[in-house]
Formats: structure tokens, C-alpha cells, sequence
């Protein structure tokens, strides 16, 4: 889907704005998209000059700097990223992460081009918002999205930082970057694991198992997962080795697969490396019509592509009593309708997949502190939990029937905390609150029957009331 995106996010905005009382005229400022910038370039490559269209979408500055990755495909056009830019403001409201939203695009299909072509393409449309403040630190920060990852990352603060020399915070203009170039340990899974800390957090409460007319635990769920990008792959893979859950079927390009006994997502991604693409994957029925796996019979749903698969002409024949949209926008507004009709619990995107900005936000923080997380404080922690070790173990020796402590049990009460651990800390920590402040309004008022409306509520509200503060 590709018109019609922006006005999806925005219906599904009016029906939370409906049940809210805000100031005259808030409702449409903070719904409009402040100004997108469109820009075309030529690069010289293969002998002739190229020309590609760009995009950087500044939907609310209501926080500053502006956060939203940028997208490398041939469907970006300006109602996309406007509509990936809103779905950031919304997101980074709920997860409480200090920024207002933004997206950009390239309009490019990166497997035409090699690797030098595209670093040449990136540095060079990196040059164009750079030089514009809509690559910036203090400004917008853009980050890896579909197409994208961490090697454009590195190329696009390299370009920063050769144009902004003395910049002394120049490697927090960008995030998603690899370890050695400024990035965070744990930053390339975080939205992949934000969707399993999403699920993990919906199955601690039993009213909203119920609600999706689920029982148990997450282990033994069947899962269908559309899409083994960066987001699909690592929520399936966190899903399926550390929480029991069946993975029956993944949709990809070329097709689908289907195993009642459980994908391995690591198999199938080496499958896909090798082969091109799920068609052939040994144990498994194909389906050359991927999509109609999406009204497969399963417990979980999660769509980790594109936006606008399940719409009204599909909607109704979904057969998941529970969907969680790892991908922006994967639901349109008319199948969210049809959807809640039917009772369909949906964790909506601005949630679901949240996980990337919010570990971007820690990167950010870490650049600007020029300091990793855990490097002050790791060893003195594991200094003080000696000194109890040491304590317990004296004490045991005094009594009359000794006891020992476990190597497995000082091997982790020892161990300081390190980066990795404190961002899956700090990502857990953020996914299980804004659930929380998302659910409080779901279960707790009776005009508001769907989880994607609550959120809407919960971020609208934070985004008023900064507007409030700013005396707007
Ligand atoms: N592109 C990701 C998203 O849609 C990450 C954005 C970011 O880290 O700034 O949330």
C-alpha cells in the first residue's frame, strides 16, 4: 500500500482524538505533518548520471532532535515517509523517549546497486540533508529502517563528520551504527526483541490473555510470522529458543512455508542466504501465495514487513485471535475496523515495535556521554557482591552443618552488569511501562475497546501536554 498510508494513520488518530478533550485546534496540530523535504540528486556511476528522489519527513517537533529511520525501497514516496513520520512522533511518545518523529526515504532498490555504488549514493544524498540541519545531533537523527543498517549508518556519521570536524558530538547525529563506528551493544536485534518484551509483558496479565481468548503462556503458542527482515527474524528467533513458542509458519517473498512442528528462523534465514528464498526448506509444506498464510489457523500473528498487508479485503479471514504489528502500519484502518468487529486483539505498531527507537535513544545517550554503559560501575558492583560472597561464606563455616554457595549461583550474582545487559535492562524496563500506561486506559475505560486507540490516547495526551508546557 502506498496511497492512502497517512490517511490510515490518521483516521486511526481521529477515533482516539474523539474520546480525548483537547484544546480547540490541538487535535489538527499535532495530527499534520510539519514539512517534509523532497530532494533529487545525480550520481555518476555505471558511466551516466543517475538521478534518485529522496525524502526526510519532520512530523512534530514537539521534542528535539526529531528520530526516524531512513527507508531504501522503490515503493517510498512522500505519503509513506509522512505517515512513517507520524507513527514516530506517536511511538516515541509512548516509550517516553525524549524526541519528536521523523522518516526518511530513498527511492532505490539497494540489490541493484553493489556496495561502493551504495555508499556512494548514500554519502551523497547524506551530503544533501546534512547541509540542510536535517542530519544533525541536536536536530534529527535519523536511523537504519527497511533496506538499510548499520554499514549505511557508518557511512552517513562518516559524512557528518567530515563536513562537522569540530563537532564533538558529531557520532550522535545518527544511530544503529555498527559497535566500532559509535553504535550500542544489543541496538541490531532491539526491535525484534521489543516484540518478544511486548509479548512476554501482554502474558502477564490474564484479563488481556483472556481478551484475546488465549489461555497459558507463551510457551507452546503457534506463531506465524510475515517477514524475515531484520525485526521479523530476530522475534521469531527470541520466540521460538527462549520462550517455547512453535513457529508454524514465515511468509517471505517468493512464497510461504508451513511446519505444524515449529520453523527454526535460523535454519530458514540460512535457507533463504543460500537459495534466495523459502521455497524448498526441507520438512515444510510451500505455499507459492504467501499471504494467504496470514488466515492460517495460529495463536500469534506478526507481520514484520510492509505496511498495509492485512486490509479489508483480507481482514475478515483472519483466523489469529492475537496480532502484534512488528512492522509500522502493517493493519489499515478499514481492517482494523473489521478486525476489532471480530474481537481480534491487536498490540499496536507504536508499541509493538518500538524496541529500535528505544534502544537508538540509548545510543544517542551514550554518544553524547562519550562513555559506554557499565564501564564505571561494572567492577566496583561485582567488587561489593564479592564482599557478600565472602561474608555468606564465612558465616557458613561457623555453623554446624556447612553450606556451600553454588558456582552457578556466585558465577551470576558476581558478574557486574555490562552494555548489553543494561540495555536489555533499560528495553525491558521501557516496553513492560508504556504496556502498562497503554493497558491502564484499555481495560480501565469503557469507551475505549481496542489497545491501538489506548496507546493513541496515552501518546496524544503526553505530546498536549509538552505542547501545553511550551505555552502553545
Ligand atoms: N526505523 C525504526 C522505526 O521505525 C527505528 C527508528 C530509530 O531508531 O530512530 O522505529
Amino acid at each position: 500500500m502506498a496511497a492512502g498510508f497517512s490517511a490510515s494513520v490518521n483516521a486511526m488518530y481521529d477515533r482516539a482524538v474523539a474520546r480525548m478533550d483537547l484544546a480547540p485546534g490541538l487535535a489538527k496540530k499535532i495530527r499534520v505533518c510539519n514539512a517534509t523535504y523532497t530532494v533529487r540528486f545525480g550520481v555518476r556511476l555505471r558511466g551516466a548520471i543517475h538521478t534518485f528522489t529522496g525524502y526526510r519527513s519532520v512530523h512534530s517537533e514537539h521534542m528535539e532532535p526529531v528520530k526516524g529511520g531512513i527507508r531504501y525501497s522503490l515503493a517510498v514516496n512522500q505519503d509513506e515517509v509522512e505517515a512513517l513520520a507520524a507513527l514516530m512522533t506517536y511511538k516515541c511518545a509512548l516509550v517516553e523517549t525524549p524526541f519528536g518523529g521523523s522518516k526518511g526515504g530513498l527511492c532505490i532498490d539497494p540489490r541493484e546497486w553493489d556496495e561502493h555504488e551504495l555508499e556512494q549514493i548514500t554519502r551523497r544524498f547524506a551530503y544533501e540533508l546534512i547541509k540542510r540541519d536535517m542530519i544533525n545531533p541536536a536536530q534529527n537523527v535519523p536511523a537504519p529502517d527497511m533496506g538499510t543498517g548499520e554499514r549505511e549508518m557508518a557511512w552517513i556519521v562518516d559524512q557528518y563528520q567530515r563536513m562537522n570536524t569540530t563537532d564533538i558530538n558529531g557520532r550522535a547525529c545518527v544511530t544503529g551504527k555498527p559497535l566500532n563506528a559509535g553504535g550500542i551493544k544489543g541496538r541490531v536485534e532491539a526491535t525484534g526483541r521489543g516484540v518478544q518484551y511486548a509479548l512476554r509483558e501482554f502474558f502477564r496479565h490474564k484479563d488481556d490473555i483472556a481478551a484475546a481468548k488465549l489461555s497459558g503462556t507463551l510457551d507452546g503458542k503457534r506463531v506465524v510470522v510475515q517477514g524475515l527482515g531484520n525485526v521479523g527474524f530476530h522475534a521469531a528467533k527470541f520466540l521460538h529458543e527462549e520462550d517455547g513458542c512453535r513457529i508454524t509458519a514465515i511468509i517471505e517473498r517468493d512464497g510461504a512455508i508451513h511446519s505444524e512442528d515449529g520453523l527454526d528462523p535460523e535454519a530458514v534465514q540460512a535457507h533463504i542466504r543460500e537459495t534466495g528464498g523459502v521455497k524448498d526448506f526441507p520438512g515444510a509444506t510451500y505455499e507459492a501465495d504467501g499471504a494467504k498464510l496470514l488466515e492460517a489457523e495460529c495463536d500469534i500473528l506478526v507481520p514484520a514487513a510492509l505496511e498495509g498487508v492485512i486490509h479489508e479485503g483480507n481482514a475478515g479471514m483472519i483466523r489469529a485471535p492475537l496480532i502484534i504489528e512488528a512492522a509500522n502500519g502493517p493493519v489499515t484502518s478499514d481492517a482494523d475496523r473489521i478486525l476489532r468487529q471480530k474481537g481480534t486483539v491487536i498490540i499496536p505498531d507504536m508499541y509493538a515495535n518500538a524496541g529500535g527507537v528505544t534502544v537508538s535513544y540509548f545510543e544517542w545517550v551514550k554518544n553524547l556521554s562519550h562513555i559506554r554503559f557499565g564501564r564505571m560501575q561494572r567492577r566496583a558492583e561485582e567488587a561489593r557482591h564479592q564482599v557478600l560472597v565472602d561474608e555468606l561464606e564465612r558465616l557458613s563455616k561457623n555453623r554446624e552443618v556447612a553450606w556451600t554457595l553454588s558456582e552457578n549461583f556466585k558465577r551470576d550474582y558476581l558478574r557486574g552488569a555490562g552494555e548489553l545487559e543494561l540495555v536489555r535492562s533499560g528495553l525491558d524496563d521501557t516496553m513492560r511501562e508504556a504496556y502498562q500506561s497503554m493497558r491502564e486506559v484499555w481495560q480501565g475505560r469503557d469507551d475505549v475497546e481496542d489497545l491501538r486507540t489506548a496507546a493513541f490516547i496515552v501518546s496524544i495526551g503526553r505530546i498536549a501536554a509538552s505542547y501545553h508546557a511550551k505555552g502553545l
